[in-house]
């Protein structure tokens, strides 16, 4: 998976998808810019997730609120005092992590020693064997199960309380190493404010002081009542909003998964105080359906409820993605309660209430948020399309294909018009006339160099879905062949229907 995971940051390089930031200076940590092809499959992704949210649900608006926000937003959402990761960093290497992080790690550890024990068990005992007996049973697994437990239990409080002397502690009775050194040379734990700030203007002090959004969330919740008086929405209803968020993340370093500068599509659902589960499990479902309906195998997904619930939830579930690093979280969905409204009312004196005209009376709503990272599902779309093929009946070189086999619908590119000959102006010049025409309708990308087969690997390897060769028949009979990405099977079709088809292939309507 380690191995899976180099070659897709490089093949991200390589096929213009993504590019470290500021590259010429030896790029800058944690932050990445978005190529020509990355550009494409974000904005598709971004695409597909506003069409699913603002296009196909009445009442579900969008917005688009600045980075900047009055510096009290972030007081009253509790980022000042609360947005903290605790750090630690190893004496010995000098390398800083988060001290959860560790913990966690420690306690994936332990699950994987009993999911091995568990299915060396099931290879023994074959159809007989009795799962839930056997974890309830064998000494090994009930002794790491009780160890895991109990450290779950720990880490949990600790996080609650902002224990920082405890999650020391709990490295120190896990033995946890760097992972890096194996050095347990720890320092203390401390507490890490992860919003980056900036001035206002020429206001020095605290007075100017001005964050970068942390997250995209607070805009929705200071224009909650501006939306809904010019909307007219009545409850439930939701905000979407995609945008830019801001974290100096202490441990960056798994490519687009963690980033200080990242992309945020969230949908804030208000809703009447004590209708918020039955609209956090209608969004669980909503959320997970989303993700499959790209064709993703559902064994890539799960969903892992949070112990650990940060101060606004009195519900919390990842969807978590099977990245080439383990399964890790993808989305959130938060049941945020009336926290955001309420302490925004407190501190600005402005009623952010709703009027119920049914029941006669004013309320806070309570929110049901889903929050997912563009860049993390632009990694899992691509960490699940890279694919290493032999190619049947071809030779040398042709033999072996790198394919993305990403749904049509967020490929980069939908069609590449290829001339089978450079050199001969007639099949140019019909090849040019085609591109003409169908870039109306898609992107399209137009190719000439090289021999075909190279062009349909470079194709193949942007996860064009379609390529449209003009060869000489094309001259006197109209038709083109049309090959496949995924079956790699050739159709003579004629020109006129090329647009139909790839325009079936990618509609979003496929994906709803
Ligand atoms: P993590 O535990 O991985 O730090 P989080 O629980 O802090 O994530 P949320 O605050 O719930 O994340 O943010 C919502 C979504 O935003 C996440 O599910 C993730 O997809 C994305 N996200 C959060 N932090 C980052 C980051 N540093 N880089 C890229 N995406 C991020």
């Amino acid at each position: 998976m380690e191995d899976l995971f180099k070659k897709l940051t490089s093949h991200c390089k390589e096929y213009g998808f993504i590019y470290p930031s500021s590259e010429i200076y030896d790029g800058l940590s944690a932050v990445y810019d978005y190529a020509p092809n990355g550009v494409e499959l974000k904005n598709n992704i971004k695409t597909y997730w506003w069409k699913s949210m603002v296009q196909m649900h009445q009442n579900i608006v969008g917005l688009d609120a600045a980075i900047f926000m009055h510096p009290k937003t972030w007081k009253a959402s509790g980022h000042v005092d609360a947005f903290n990761d605790p750090l630690v960093d190893n004496k010995d290497s000098k390398k800083r992590y988060r001290a959860d992080q560790l913990i966690e790690d420690y306690l994936d550890k332990l699950e994987a020693k009993i999911s091995k024990e568990v299915e060396k068990a099931r290879a023994k005992f074959g159809a007989s064997f009795d799962e839930t007996l056997y974890r309830a049973t064998n000494p090994r697994v009930v002794e790491n199960k009780t160890k895991q437990d109990q450290i779950q239990k720990r880490l949990t409080d600790a996080m609650t309380s902002g224990d920082m002397a405890e999650l020391k502690k709990i490295i120190e009775d896990c033995e946890i190493v760097d992972p890096d050194t194996g050095s347990r040379n720890w320092t203390e734990v401390r507490q890490f404010n992860l919003m980056f700030n900036t001035q206002l203007g020429n206001i020095a002090g605290e007075e100017g002081k001005l964050y970068l959004r942390p997250e995209t969330a607070q805009g929705i919740f200071v224009n909650f009542l501006n939306v809904q008086k010019t909307t007219r929405q009545k409850i439930p209803f939701g905000i979407a909003q995609i945008g830019k968020a801001f974290r100096n993340e202490i441990v960056a370093r798994q490519f687009i998964f963690r980033m200080r500068e990242f992309e945020q599509m969230e949908m804030q659902f208000f809703v009447k105080p004590g209708e918020e589960m039955q609209w956090y499990e209608y969004w669980k479902e909503k959320r997970m359906n989303w993700h499959l309906a790209l064709g993703t195998p559902a064994s890539k997904y799960k969903f892992h409820n949070h112990e650990n619930l940060a101060h606004y939830a009195n519900a919390a579930v990842d969807i978590q993605f099977d990245f080439p690093f383990g399964f890790k979280e993808l989305e959130g969905i938060h049941s945020r309660t009336d926290f955001d409204l309420k302490s925004h009312q407190e501190l600005s004196g402005k009623k952010l209430q709703y009027f119920d005209t049914e029941a006669n009376e004013n309320f806070i709503p309570y929110v049901v948020e889903t929050s997912i990272g563009c860049d993390r599902m632009f990694l899992a779309m691509l960490s699940n399309a890279y694919c290493e093929e032999e190619v049947p009946d071809a030779e040398g070189e042709a033999s072996q294909r790198v394919v993305l086999k990403l749904h049509p619908a967020i490929a980069p590119i939908k069609c590449a018009v290829l001339p089978l000959l450079k050199n001969k102006p007639e099949l140019v010049d019909k090849a040019r006339t085609i591109f003409d025409e169908l870039k109306f309708s898609f992107l399209c990308q137009y190719d000439d160099k090289d021999a075909i087969g190279r062009r349909y690997r470079r194709q193949d390897a942007i996860g064009t879905p379609y390529c449209v060769t003009i060869d000489f028949d094309t001259l006197s009979d109209e038709t083109v062949t049309i090959r496949d990405r995924d079956t790699l099977k050739q159709e003579r079709i004629p020109i006129s229907a090329i647009e139909q088809i790839i325009s079936e292939k990618i509609a979003w309507k496929n994906l709803f």
